[in-house]
């Protein structure tokens, strides 16, 4: 059960070169078997210590942290913010060029972005405007589609929203290959969305 504790750091559902040539092997391999591990690490340590909270999914931690003692609502948010946002990361990527099959959310897209190229552009412009580290979302709210920023490990608000996709702008995910270059990894970035996925999840939120 790789959401409960002990956490274990999943493999990745492709190659690490399986990016390229968009995202580079080496910054898959510094991501995951590196930044990823750490979180996992860390929350693995915080849940030894606390085993009153071994009881509780990843999700649960990440809806239930505020209500936590103060001591370790902080640790919780973040290592637990940091294992969840990187999975969910890596989980809505794949191998670039295969078709995509995604009719009924580019549908949606075209109604509330007014295209799905319209959609991008908004996605970047909000990706772009993540100041230091975050992440950029695309989240289903009731079955309407909503772009949403978080800052650090933040997580999109798991108990209101359904989150479909997001991107890590922290620089460690693009440094090695785009430098500071943040718009040029986001354009990159979108050859390598997993749309099958993202689609399942926003089906998944409207109960179907
Ligand atoms: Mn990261």
């Amino acid at each position: 059960m790789s959401n409960y504790y002990p956490f274990i750091n999943t493999p990745l559902p492709y190659a690490y070169d399986a990016l390229e040539p968009y995202i580079d092997e080496k910054t898959m391999h510094l991501h995951h078997d590196r930044h990823l591990q750490t979180y996992i690490d860390n929350l693995n340590k915080l849940l030894e210590e606390n085993p009153s909270l071994q009881q509780f999914s990843l999700e649960e931690l990440l809806t239930r942290w505020c209500r936590l003692p103060q001591h370790l609502q902080v640790s919780v948010r973040n290592n637990a913010g940091g294992v969840f946002n990187h999975r969910f990361y890596f989980d809505s990527m794949k191998k670039p060029g295969s078709p995509c099959q995604a009719s009924r959310l580019f549908g949606e897209m075209s109604l509330q972005f007014k295209s799905p190229e319209d959609f991008k552009s908004q996605f970047k412009e909000a990706a772009l405007s993540v100041f230091g580290s975050g992440y950029a979302w695309l989240v289903s709210h009731g079955g309407r589609l909503k772009i949403i920023t978080t800052a650090n490990q933040n997580t999109s608000p798991l108990n209101s929203m359904t989150p479909l996709l997001t991107i890590d702008v922290w620089e460690h995910a693009y440094y090695l290959k785009h430098y500071n270059v943040r718009a040029a990894y986001i354009d990159d970035w979108f050859h390598v969305i997993n749309w099958e996925v993202v689609e399942e999840r926003f089906l998944v939120s409207l109960g179907l």
